[in-house]
């Protein structure tokens, strides 16, 4: 970590000189470095949901006969199946977004449109918790951007506040525009993080209660999935939270104006 790496190669040139090449090594070293630790992850959480699903598939064979234990293991089985897909999807998304080559979709967005709609679509993981959506404040404010990435980031922050909120609390779904920027909040009345891992919660995988997560139907991705989105928009994403006070992420992306050249970065 921090290391220079560098290969060098050595020619002689006649009697008295040496020729040194030097060859800077330490970017490519590093994303290298970066994909393999990627690659041994993603081979580590497939195999929960594959195992379970092949345990499962040899549980119903056994289970012959019996009608409940064959709906049980079959549900289960749906689950996990559920687990895999999402787990498939979030790490194609990043790895697409984490390639040096993304052209994003790039048009201008009417993010208050795009925030809805990510609303709606956490209608029913909601109201099977009873817990009540929030919306305040609006905004005109449009961006540049690719409206499906910036979709799946509202929505990954709308499914945490719910999925680690209690039963009947609220989630409160914020945007306003201030000084050239969109801001965007999700605000819940879930556990909280603690003060030392509220950085790491953005790293592929990491989770505070890794058993929680899982049960949730977690897959590690989503918070990391919109750090990047929100990089490649010029944009950034913050936590506020308190253990036991709740949770609220905030996203802030640079407004559009007519004739401004518009800035999208490739994913890094
Ligand atoms: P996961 O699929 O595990 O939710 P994320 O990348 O979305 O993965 O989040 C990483 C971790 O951050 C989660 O495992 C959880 O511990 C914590 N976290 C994310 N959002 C919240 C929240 N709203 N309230 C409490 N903890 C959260």
């Amino acid at each position: 970590q921090g290391a220079i790496v560098v290969n060098v190669r050595v020619a002689p040139l006649g009697d008295e000189y040496i020729l040194l090449l030097a060859d800077d090594r330490t970017e490519i070293t590093r994303t290298e470095a970066m994909r393999n630790d990627f690659v041994v992850n993603v081979s580590h959480e497939l195999k929960t949901p594959v195992g379970a699903i092949s345990l499962l598939a040899e549980a119903i064979d056994g289970a012959a006969g019996d009608e409940v234990a064959i709906r049980r293991f079959a549900s289960r089985l749906h689950k996990e199946a559920g687990r895999l897909s999402a787990l498939v999807q979030d790490i194609i998304e990043l790895s697409r977004l984490q390639g040096t080559d993304v052209v994003l979709q790039g048009r201008v967005v009417d993010v208050n449109a795009v925030l809805g709609e990510a609303v709606d679509r956490n209608k029913l993981p909601a109201e099977s918790k009873r817990i009540t959506i929030s919306v305040g404040g609006r905004s005109d404010a449009r961006v540049f951007g690719d409206p499906d990435l910036l979709m799946i980031a509202f929505r990954n922050l709308i499914d945490n506040a719910i999925r680690y909120s209690p039963e009947g609390t609220t989630v409160g779904v914020g945007i306003r525009s201030r000084d050239g920027l969109v801001q965007i909040s999700v605000t819940d009345q879930g556990p909280g993080i603690p003060q030392d891992e509220q950085d790491r919660i953005f790293e592929r995988f990491y989770r505070v209660d890794a058993a929680r997560s899982r049960q949730t139907g977690g897959t590690g991705l989503g918070l990391s999935i919109v750090k990047h989105v929100m990089s490649n928009h010029g944009g950034e994403v913050r936590v506020w939270s308190q253990p036991g006070q709740g949770s609220t992420f905030t996203v802030r992306l640079p407004m559009y104006e007519e004739g401004a050249e518009p800035e999208i970065l490739p994913a890094g």
